[in-house]
C-alpha cells in the first residue's frame, strides 16, 4: 500500500501517519521531518532548506523531489509507504507519479481558524519527537517531555505570522491535489475535527476497502 497524506499543517498528519505505520509496518516518509533534521545536522540540504522552513515557502521542487526519489529506493519503501508532506503541489504530484504509484490518497480536513490554535500551542521534543498541546494536551511536567524528560521547545514556523503564510501556501498550492486525485478515483476526504481516534478509525476503513 503505497499511501499518500494530504491535508493542512497542523491537521493531524503526522499522529495518524504513525498510527497507520505501526499497523501495518511500513515506513513513515515525512519530508518536514527530514528537512528538520538535515537542519540540525547541517548538510548541504539543511542549508539550503531552512530560510524557506522558516519563511513558511516551500522548498524548491527540485530538491525535494530528489530527496523522495532517493528516499523512495531504500529497501524498506518496496513493500508500502505512508507520505506525510509529500506532494505539495501538481509538479511533485506528477513527478512522483512518473517513478512510483500512488494507491490511496487520504486528505484531513480541517478549517484554518483551528489550524492557528492547534499550531500556535503545540510544543515538540526535539529529542524523541513527541508533540504537546500547551491546553488540550500539555505535559505532565511543565516544559519537559513525559516520554524522556528533554526540555520542550516550539518550532520556529509555529508562529501566527508564518502559520498564516503555510495556510496560504497550502490553500493555493497544495488544495489543487484534491482534484487531481479525484480525478484518479484515489481521494478519500476525513473530518480532522473529530477527536483522535475517531479519525483514526476513519483511516482504517478507508485502508481496509481500498
Ligand atoms: P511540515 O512539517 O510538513 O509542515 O513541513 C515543514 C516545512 O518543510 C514546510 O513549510 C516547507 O517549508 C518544507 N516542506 C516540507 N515538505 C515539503 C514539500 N513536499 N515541498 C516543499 N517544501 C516542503
Amino acid at each position: 500500500m503505497n499511501l499518500v497524506m494530504l491535508g493542512p499543517p497542523g491537521s493531524g498528519k503526522g499522529t495518524q501517519t504513525k498510527f497507520i505505520c505501526d499497523e501495518h509496518t511500513i515506513p513513515h516518509i515525512s519530508t518536514g521531518d527530514i528537512l528538520r533534521d538535515a537542519i540540525k545536522k547541517e548538510t548541504a540540504l539543511g542549508l539550503e532548506a531552512k530560510s524557506y522552513i522558516e519563511n513558511g515557502e516551500l522548498v524548491p521542487d527540485a530538491v525535494i523531489v530528489g530527496v523522495i526519489k532517493e528516499r523512495l529506493k531504500q529497501a524498506d519503501a518496496g513493500g508500502g509507504f505512508v507520505l506525510d508532506g509529500f506532494p505539495r503541489n501538481l509538479m511533485q504530484a506528477e513527478a512522483l507519479d512518473s517513478f512510483s504509484h500512488v494507491d490511496s490518497v487520504v486528505e484531513i480536513e480541517v478549517p484554518d481558524d483551528v489550524i492557528v490554535e492547534r499550531l500556535t500551542g503545540r510544543r515538540v521534543c526535539p529529542e524523541c519527537g513527541s508533540t504537546y498541546h500547551i491546553k488540550s494536551d500539555p505535559p505532565k511536567n511543565e516544559n519537559s517531555c513525559d516520554q524522556c524528560g528533554s526540555k520542550l521547545s516550539q518550532r520556529k514556523d509555529d508562529n501566527e505570522e508564518t502559520i498564516r503564510r503555510r495556510l496560504a501556501v497550502y490553500h493555493e498550492q497544495t488544495e489543487p491535489l484534491k482534484q487531481y486525485y479525484k480525478e484518479k478515483g484515489l481521494l478519500h476526504e476525513v473530518d480532522g475535527t473529530k477527536g483522535i481516534e475517531e479519525i483514526q478509525n476513519a483511516i482504517a476503513d478507508i485502508i481496509e476497502e481500498d
